[in-house]
């Protein structure tokens, strides 16, 4: 598998033509303010835009973390034991 990488430039005018923000989805005419790239550098696979809110948050973890990052996402599981919901009696 190829290495993708995420780069994100902020406020570039090229992005600002497009209305639908890459991360959130959400369709902000005039707030789609950074321009993403993600796939290898030279031949991004996905090229898109990106709010002001979901932009800022990007660049805060990469701020925070570095930018030498592997993300991978997953969902906590919700499945209330019987330990978990039965209160002690006092
Ligand atoms: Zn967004």
């Amino acid at each position: 598998m190829t290495m993708a990488f995420i780069r994100l430039r902020r406020h570039a005018p090229e992005a600002q033509s497009t209305e639908m923000c890459s991360v959130c989805g959400a369709r902000r005419p005039k707030d789609t303010k950074d321009h993403l790239m993600v796939g290898p550098p030279g031949t991004p696979a996905h090229d898109g835009a990106v709010c002001e809110a979901c932009g800022t948050a990007l660049d805060n973890v990469v701020r925070k973390f570095g930018a030498d990052l592997t993300v991978t996402v997953e969902e906590a599981q919700h499945e209330a034991s019987d330990r978990d919901i039965t209160l002690p009696d006092h």
